[in-house]
């Protein structure tokens, strides 16, 4: 389809011709996956997860949306990422760092009001150090490890504290998480062993907070997993929370690659880089204007595009800024130079490009580059 179609030639047309493809985020499908996610969980709160520019997608656009659709608490990985996040939601929106600070971090961490997640006993003794210096009692969470081997305190750390709940003074407990290892897989028992864990270890805990377990697809395991806080982040950007089953999140992203040349092969005639793939009858192809460098990985080329309906697959090896993809199937004269094919789109999105690929979702949302233009749409 011709971006002239875009809303604003000026502002969307004719930057998107200068781009190699242009991304589409529905933020209006974001907000309808938020109030979604909360509808699943009437007793708890729900977080939104915006690590990683909001999985790739852009925290600054993604992020007042979210808070807009009711979102007042917000998880990132990095003090750095919370920083960048203080300026596009309100001062009352609560920002939690998922990874804490590390010792130099503490005082910008706290200065910003950013509550850090504190997975072990020497991040408990940072924070408490500056806290005491600057004579506050921060809100903090406390991460358990319950299975994951991952982050947080262990069980003997649990008994540490349990046994010296000084180590916890002038820290104030907002909350009590862990994080499940295998919540998309419905009937992996180790899902109801980490929430006993959890029930179990913060019961030893010398404070008594709310608790928190459940990301993405921990929500769609049903209310034995929701506690008091889910924290979804994948979910919230369309990414099913169980493969297998329907997908009841609705597709954000749409990516649309410029066709930059169209060729006929014959017989012989070899493709891309190593000359790998092979015509075995007479062809039509098509270069496209995606590569490696802009997410689509290069070892993994086993995807495909569309065009109205029909299946294009990649042929040979991903390019840095192209890939060459079979239109056979297109009828003559209907998908030259100038054309557009799509990469992401409704019935075709990150889950199955991730499948193609042999990764997740959320590495593909992750993975998505730099240079697309970026079209924010509100597309109800
Ligand atoms: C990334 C992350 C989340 C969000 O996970 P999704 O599967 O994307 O919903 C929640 N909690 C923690 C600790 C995380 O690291």
């Amino acid at each position: 389809m011709p971006v002239t179609q875009a809303s604003s030639p000026v502002h969307a047309g004719w930057p998107a011709q200068r781009a190699g493809a242009v991304l589409t985020v529905n933020l209006e499908a974001i907000a309808q996956n938020y109030r979604l996610l909360r509808e699943r969980v009437p007793h708890a709160v729900c977080a939104a997860v915006v690590k990683a520019d909001a999985y790739g997608l852009g925290v600054a656009q993604l992020a007042p949306v979210l808070e807009q659709a009711g979102a007042t608490q917000f998880f990132v990985a990095h003090v750095d990422e919370g920083l960048a996040l203080r300026q596009h939601v309100g001062a009352q929106a609560g920002i939690t760092v998922l990874h804490g600070p590390r010792p130099d971090a503490v005082e910008a961490c706290l200065a910003h009001g950013l509550r850090p997640v504190l997975n072990s006993l020497e991040q408990i003794a940072w924070v408490r150090a500056v806290a005491r210096k600057q004579q506050r009692a921060p809100g903090v969470v406390l991460q358990l490890d319950t299975g994951m081997s991952r982050f947080g305190l262990s069980a003997q750390d649990v008994q540490h504290l349990a046994e010296q709940p000084d180590l916890l003074d002038g820290l104030t407990v907002e909350l009590v998480m862990s994080h499940l290892a295998c919540a998309d897989e419905r009937t992996n028992p180790a899902n109801a062993e980490q929430a006993a864990r959890l029930k179990e270890y913060a019961a030893l805990l010398p404070v008594r907070a709310p608790l928190s377990l459940a990301a993405s697809s921990g929500v769609f395991l049903g209310p034995d997993y929701h506690f008091n806080l889910v924290r979804p982040g994948a979910a919230l950007y369309g990414v099913a929370p169980h493969p297998h089953e329907p997908n009841p999140l609705r597709a954000v992203v749409g990516l649309k690659a410029h066709v930059l040349q169209t060729r006929t092969l014959s017989r012989g005639d070899r493709v891309g880089y190593g000359l790998t793939w092979r015509a075995d009858g007479p062809c039509r192809v098509a270069t496209i204007a995606v590569g490696y460098a802009d997410g689509f990985v290069r070892a993994r080329a086993k995807g495909c595009a569309w065009f109205r309906g029909h299946r294009l697959p990649i042929l040979g090896r991903i390019s840095m800024d192209s890939m060459t993809v079979d239109i056979s199937t297109i009828p003559e004269g209907q998908l030259e130079a100038d054309g557009m094919v799509e990469l992401l789109n409704e019935t075709y999105g990150v889950d199955h490009v991730a499948a193609a690929e042999g990764t997740i979702g959320y590495e593909v949302l992750t993975s998505l580059g730099h240079r697309y233009h970026r079209n924010y749409t509100r597309a109800a």
